[in-house]
C-alpha cells in the first residue's frame, strides 16, 4: 500500500510539517477546510482506523494526544474537531490512517 502519505513519510514529497517522531507525522492539509487543518498520520501503513488491532492501541492513543498538543500549540484548544474518515463511503480518499484536526473558525454540525 503506497499512498501519497507514504511518500511524504519517506521524504519523497514535501509537506508543511508540524510534528514528527518515529511513529507519527503531522502536517498541514494541502486543501484546508478551516483556518487550521492538520493531518496526523501514522507511519505504520494501516488503511484506516478500521484496520487497527489491539497491538495498535498505543499508537492510536499517541495520535490523539499529539492532536491535543498541536491544538494547544496553534491556539485552538478551546474548540476544534478531530475526525477520521473510514472508507470511501465516508469520503476517505487517501487510504492510510490519519486524523484531521480542524479549527480556527466555528464549525458546523456534522451531517
Ligand atoms: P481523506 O479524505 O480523509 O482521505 O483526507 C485526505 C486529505 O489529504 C484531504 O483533506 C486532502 O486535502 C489531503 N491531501 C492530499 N494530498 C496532500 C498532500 N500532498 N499534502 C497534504 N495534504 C494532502
Amino acid at each position: 500500500m503506497t499512498t501519497i502519505f507514504s511518500r511524504i513519510i519517506k521524504g519523497e514529497l514535501p509537506c508543511r510539517k508540524v510534528f514528527e517522531n518515529e511513529r507519527i507525522i503531522a502536517f498541514w492539509d494541502i486543501a484546508p477546510q478551516a483556518p487550521v487543518h492538520i493531518l496526523i498520520v501514522s507511519k505504520k501503513e494501516l488503511k484506516s482506523l478500521q484496520e487497527a488491532k489491539e497491538k495498535d492501541q498505543l499508537l492510536l492513543g499517541e495520535m490523539l494526544l499529539i492532536a491535543t498538543e498541536i491544538a494547544h500549540d496553534l491556539d485552538i484548544q478551546e474548540g476544534y474537531r478531530l475526525l477520521t474518515n473510514i472508507g470511501s463511503d465516508a469520503g476517505q480518499v487517501i487510504h492510510h490512517l490519519h486524523f484531521h484536526l480542524l479549527g480556527g473558525r466555528v464549525l458546523g454540525h456534522i451531517a
